[in-house]
């Protein structure tokens, strides 16, 4: 493997992180929202909506709650 051949591997690899639950590739909002309330070390995410179904709440109820993380500045939503 060429260096370039490495590189391109380690970037499709990056941006491959999908929900662990529906497959949905995943947005920073979807792992900073995981971050937030599940773990913040976590390496494997869920999509918002995954996580709204596994705490039994209301997707208006996250974008809320994620809107609040953001006036308080907090870095995982930045
Ligand atoms: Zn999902």
């Amino acid at each position: 493997m060429t260096a370039s051949a490495i590189f391109a591997h380690f970037q499709s690899d990056m941006n491959s992180k999908t929900c662990i639950s529906c497959e949905k590739d995943l947005t920073s909002e979807d792992i900073g929202f995981h971050k937030k309330m599940v773990n913040r070390g976590a390496e494997e995410f869920m999509c918002i909506d995954c996580l709204c179904e596994y705490f039994g709440i209301p997707r208006e109820k996250a974008d809320e709650m994620i809107e609040n993380f953001r006036r308080m500045g907090c870095v995982l939503f930045n």
